[in-house]
């Protein structure tokens, strides 16, 4: 592998029913930054049936190019023709870096494409950046240092340590973040990119599942990533009958509620409002934790938010140490005062 023939910051353009997915316009902006000082340019690569379209939006968000592999195969996704076109792109237009989102089509295609073009993949990283690999030169190997290396770092080992892993010897450098972690850039208005067509053809064989049906997820609750105010509970609130007092707190200031994965797991809220690591990395306005003790993992997905306030009745608890105001007392007695204060506030207005 000449290393040397890799060049620029690829975005796999992730879209759906023909809408781009948010996550695609994240990756853009972090490419950005990562072009910068690799002094090359940003590549987004969009699969699908029909998608042509939808190039310019991704030149609003910082694609400078954009390849399209448009085929009626790639209607709806499957990992075998998705594979095959990312992997053919990765082939023929040579990437350094290969970004892909930590969504569920990006968890499957990623590794998948990964190993069909033999180098390695780090999953859901949390930090992105350019520099030199081993991060401190070895003393008397200073020559072995590399330079201009994508370093990726992610939580190991449960959580309990951060790592910063590179892919030195085999290219592309390869990528998956999850939604919510990077920030996409003020659209560039009237923006456009070059568009590249390519199709490297699709033989249907044995892997190309076909779908009978889909049958898609109604919820009516809102997306937490979504959410401008956040008011999370914790095991402290004891029960899911008392999550009420939050439902109310959340009414109250036109927010939403979520949850710590202890609440998750004992079955008091469903999986899709738990934040943290293993949960959705969410960026509000305001936060609010509410009986939770502020374990490293749930930190990882709530530690971006603008304001952060914490109610706990113990004045130990980590969750302190992250938050911008902090209550120590019963959450019983806090969390409906603080209602009723916001309430009457209102009415007053
Ligand atoms: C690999 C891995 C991934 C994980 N991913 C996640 C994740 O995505 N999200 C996540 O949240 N966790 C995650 N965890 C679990 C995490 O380590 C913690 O166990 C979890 O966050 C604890 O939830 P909690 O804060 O609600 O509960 P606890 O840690 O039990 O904290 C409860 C808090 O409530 C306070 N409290 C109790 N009663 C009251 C009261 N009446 N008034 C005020 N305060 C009160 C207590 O002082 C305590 O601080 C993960 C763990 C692992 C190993």
């Amino acid at each position: 592998m000449n290393l040397e023939e890799y060049k620029g910051v690829y975005v796999f353009a992730q879209q759906v029913d023909n809408e781009i997915s948010g996550i695609a316009f994240e990756l853009l902006g972090k490419a950005k930054e990562l072009a910068a000082p690799l002094n090359t340019d940003v590549t987004a690569v969009l699969i699908g049936s029909d998608v042509k379209g939808l190039a310019d939006q991704l030149a609003e968000y910082g694609a400078d190019k954009v390849i399209v592999v448009d085929d009626p195969e790639l209607k709806e996704y499957r990992t075998e023709p998705y594979a095959h076109a990312l992997a053919s792109v990765i082939d023929k237009y040579k990437p350094e870096i290969m970004l892909v989102g930590a969504t569920a089509i990006g968890r499957d295609l990623g590794p998948t494409v990964s190993a069909r073009v033999a180098t390695g993949l780090t999953a859901d990283c949390t930090v992105l950046e350019i520099g030199d690999f081993p991060l401190v030169a070895v003393p008397g190997k200073e020559d072995e240092q590399k330079h201009n290396q994508l370093l990726m770092t992610r939580p190991a080992f449960g959580g309990n340590t951060i790592a910063t892993i590179a892919c030195p010897n085999n290219r592309p450098q390869m990528a998956t973040v999850r939604p919510g972690v990077m920030q996409k850039i003020e659209p560039i208005k009237d923006a456009k990119a070059v568009v590249e067509e390519f199709n490297p053809g699709f033989a249907p064989n044995n892997k190309y599942v076909s779908i009978k049906e889909v049958v898609k997820a109604v919820s009516d609750t809102v997306d937490i990533m979504d959410a401008k105010i956040l008011v999370s509970g914790g095991r402290g609130v004891g029960s899911p009958e008392n999550f009420k007092i939050l439902e109310d707190l959340a009414a109250a200031l036109g927010g939403t509620v979520s949850c710590s994965r202890a609440v998750v797991d004992a079955g008091w809220k469903p999986k899709d409002l738990q934040v943290g690591q293993t949960g959705k990395t969410v960026r509000p306005n305001v936060y609010f934790a509410i009986g939770i003790s502020g374990a490293i993992q749930h930190v990882a997905g709530m530690e971006e938010a603008d304001i952060i306030v914490a109610i706990n009745k113990d004045e130990d608890a980590p969750i302190f140490d992250v938050a911008d105001y902090g209550v120590v007392g019963d959450l019983n007695k806090i969390v409906p005062q603080l209602t009723e204060s916001i309430k009457a506030a209102m009415a007053a207005k």
